[in-house]
């Protein structure tokens, strides 16, 4: 959500003008800081989600290497 002083009011990101003004009266809107909190919780959360990528990267790397040997023998 963006809040526009002129209007006093609240307008969602998609209702905002093209270059993100607001579309009532054309002035510049603020984003609201709960969004960049946001943001930065969720980049340190998945580390559980990198374990799991490790995890099927070396399952398919060694498919992968027992793949080659069936072909070498
Ligand atoms: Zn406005």
């Amino acid at each position: 959500m963006a809040w526009c002083d002129s209007c006093s009011s609240w307008h969602a990101p998609s209702a905002l003008a093209t270059d993100g003004s607001c579309p009532n009266c054309g002035a510049a809107v603020e984003a609201e800081a709960p969004e960049v909190e946001e943001r930065t919780v969720g980049e340190s959360a998945p580390w559980h989600f990198w374990i799991v990528v490790v995890a099927l990267a070396a399952y398919l790397i060694w498919r992968l290497i027992e793949g080659v040997l069936w072909v070498v023998n």
